[in-house]
């Protein structure tokens, strides 16, 4: 089963064009499909719908990974590629044929940008610090999927989030979820893993305390540190708490602390266990 992954951006067409391109590209691509393509990790663009060169590079990728990103220039070409197939399951599914394969199955899997947030409980302010970052969350999940899963395991969320590519707007196998308190917040960075089930997902996910790089020492306020931000984040329940370098040291040499491991920000959203030096 080949999949393809969408992304709706703006610009303007006919909708009929584009509804014919989009299929006689569809089938441009599967024409393609055979082995010896070079691998390629990018989403492939299709600046026009009837450029064929550019979807020629997209059905590489389909042969390179069985899946492949198709990023249109317009919404309205996402709208008639998924009116284009056929649903079961609750799944779409688009018809291509090949000189070998003859109508073959495409799962398409478009992404609502509505469900990349969802608040659950509006009356509570977000608390980053109350806030856990969800590694490897499958590409389907929605937010308020996310929302429903983490609630009934932990209770107390009043927001989710999954996090989508700036440019790209499509998800990147990550989310956040907020709570509304300490205990519920404590509990799940506790479990470390999480098994997400959804329908047909079943996956474990790994989920830590999100990580900021804009707050102070909890220990000095800056006192100790020249007022810089906190490199450091100790996600153990005796400490939860940002912290200097010097504040660090001072504090994890106390008995019972010793071997407490600091987690910092890295690329934006995926916090990352890094060994301390001593010095
Ligand atoms: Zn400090
Ligand atoms: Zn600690």
């Amino acid at each position: 089963m080949l999949l393809v992954y969408m992304i709706p951006q703006p610009v303007g067409q006919s909708r009929d064009l584009e509804r014919e391109a989009v299929r006689s590209e569809a089938r441009a691509s599967a024409d393609l499909l055979s082995p010896g393509v070079r691998l390629r990790t990018a989403p492939r663009v299709l600046g026009s719908v009837q450029n064929k060169h550019q979807v020629i590079e997209a059905a590489e990728g389909f042969v390179a990974w069985g899946y492949a990103f198709l990023l249109f220039q317009e919404e309205a070409s996402v709208q008639a590629l998924i009116d284009a197939c056929i649903e079961e399951d609750g799944k779409l599914y688009l018809c291509v044929s090949s000189p070998t394969i003859k109508d073959k199955p495409v799962q398409i899997r478009p992404w609502n940008l509505n469900d990349s947030d969802f608040v659950m409980d509006g009356s509570q302010p977000l608390d980053p610090r109350k806030t856990i970052f969800v590694g490897g969350v499958p590409r389907p999940l929605r937010a308020v999927e996310l929302a429903m899963i983490m609630n009934r395991l932990y209770g107390g969320v009043c927001y989710a989030g999954i996090d989508t590519d700036p440019e790209l707007k499509y998800p990147k196998g990550a989310g956040r979820v907020a709570f509304s308190n300490q205990q519920s917040y404590i509990a799940a960075i506790s479990a470390r893993f999480v098994q997400l089930q959804h329908n047909d997902i079943d996956k474990r996910v790994e989920v830590k305390p999100y990580v900021l790089d804009d707050q102070m020492c909890d220990e000095c306020q800056g006192a100790r540190c020249g007022s810089k931000f906190a490199p450091f984040f100790c996600a153990s329940v005796t400490c939860l708490q940002y912290y200097c370098e010097y504040c660090w040291a001072s504090i994890h040499s106390r008995a019972g602390r010793e071997f407490h491991k600091p987690l910092v920000k890295e690329g934006g959203d995926r916090p990352r266990h890094v060994s301390f030096r001593w010095s």
